[in-house]
């Protein structure tokens, strides 16, 4: 019998790469998604590359507990990949009682029902941001987290925190109260970007992009007029700031690597913590240039005043990850800004 997943906001950029990469390891996927964020166009993507039509597609919002105990009780979950959040920085800043509402109580519904529905294994998407500004770089998964600078930041932390307390809390049920244990990885991601190779899905930002890869193809195509670099006045070689910019697709298997792990009773702890990212740090100025010369065009940009709550280097000591998950980033950056690219120019009807 195939293992299900149920993919939670798996209608966006992450979960609609990590949904293909799940059908192509074998596993079944059960995508849930409240489409507040996104449009059916990456998950048509995931059908048409994957081949096939049957994935089922359940349009819930994970706030509402009797929506997902429903789809714990109509299919038979193995492991759950929570995408399900808001992500925008800025916003978290403005609407802090959205952000905790919707990460966490979305969040909260899953583990209440992993643990009722049999012990389902937990896999919690969250993120370098948890990291702060941090002393020494590389980051390992010891690294102290700092106290977060927004509500978005927060809410990972928290949600991390519920993840190891619920795993705790659980490990000694039996199901004799209708519960039982629950385990869980969380995955800490670096700066995910780039698209699939078949250009058939990749990130659909609404509006203006916050991130820097969307804002970069965006205006190569000529939808934005010119690029801000934010700051170059940095303590790092070009005074533009570092970052760990992981491929998606390899984003994507570290999942898959963590799914198996779990289903297959392989982890050393209940709760486990995991880098991902490629262990390299790049400069935005790099990032720029390498696109513009993989992709062979020339992009407007301009240094810009440094852009606030911005730190000025990270990057992942990734051997954990490595090591235990048996998983490695392969794409080269330039791969990466080249499938961007092709996405750009999909969307755009060029390719
Ligand atoms: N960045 C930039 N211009 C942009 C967007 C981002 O110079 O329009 C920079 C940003 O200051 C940071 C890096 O690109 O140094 C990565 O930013 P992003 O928002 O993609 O991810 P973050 O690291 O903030 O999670």
């Amino acid at each position: 019998m195939k293992k299900k997943v149920l993919v939670s906001g798996g209608a966006g950029y992450i979960g609609s790469h990590v949904s293909v990469e799940l059908i192509a390891a074998g596993y079944d996927v059960v995508v849930a998604d409240n489409m507040s964020n996104c449009d059916m166009t990456c998950f048509e993507g995931v059908k048409k590359i994957t081949g096939r039509e049957d994935i089922p597609f359940e349009k819930i919002d994970c706030c509402d507990y009797a929506s997902v105990d429903r789809i714990f009780s109509e299919y038979k979950i193995d492991a759950v990949i929570h995408f399900a959040a808001f992500k925008a920085v800025g916003e978290s800043v403005a609407e802090p009682v959205k952000y905790y509402r919707n990460n966490l109580l979305s969040f909260l519904n899953i583990l209440e029902a992993a643990s009722v529905h049999g012990g389902c294994n937990v896999l919690f998407s969250s993120s370098a941001t948890v990291y702060g500004d941090a002393e020494h770089l590389p980051v390992t998964e010891n690294t102290p987290r700092l106290p977060a600078t927004s509500p978005y930041g927060n809410t990972k932390q928290m949600s991390e925190d519920m993840l190891r307390d619920v795993v705790a809390a659980t490990s000694s049920y039996d199901g004799k109260d209708g519960r039982w244990p629950v385990k869980g990885i969380a995955l800490r991601y670096f700066n995910p970007i780039g698209a699939h190779p078949s250009a058939l899905i990749g990130e659909l930002p609404r509006g203006v992009p916050n991130n820097l890869v969307p804002f970069i193809t965006q205006t190569a195509i000529g939808k934005r007029e010119c690029l801000s670099i934010f700051g170059n006045d940095y303590p790092t070689e070009d005074g533009t700031c570092l970052r760990d910019y992981i491929d998606i697709v390899d984003l994507a298997k570290a999942h898959v690597a963590a799914v198996s792990r779990m289903v297959e009773g392989k982890m050393a702890k209940d709760y486990e913590i995991f880098n991902i990212g490629t262990g390299r740090p790049v400069s935005v100025y790099e990032l720029v240039t390498a696109f513009e010369k993989v992709n062979g065009v020339k992009l407007n940009y301009k240094f810009a005043p440094r852009r606030p709550g911005d730190v000025v280097a990270i990057w992942a000591d990734t051997s954990l990850a490595n090591r235990e998950l048996g998983w490695k980033a392969e794409r080269t950056v330039e791969e990466t800004l080249a499938s961007a690219w092709a996405w750009e120019r999909h969307l755009a009807g060029k390719l």
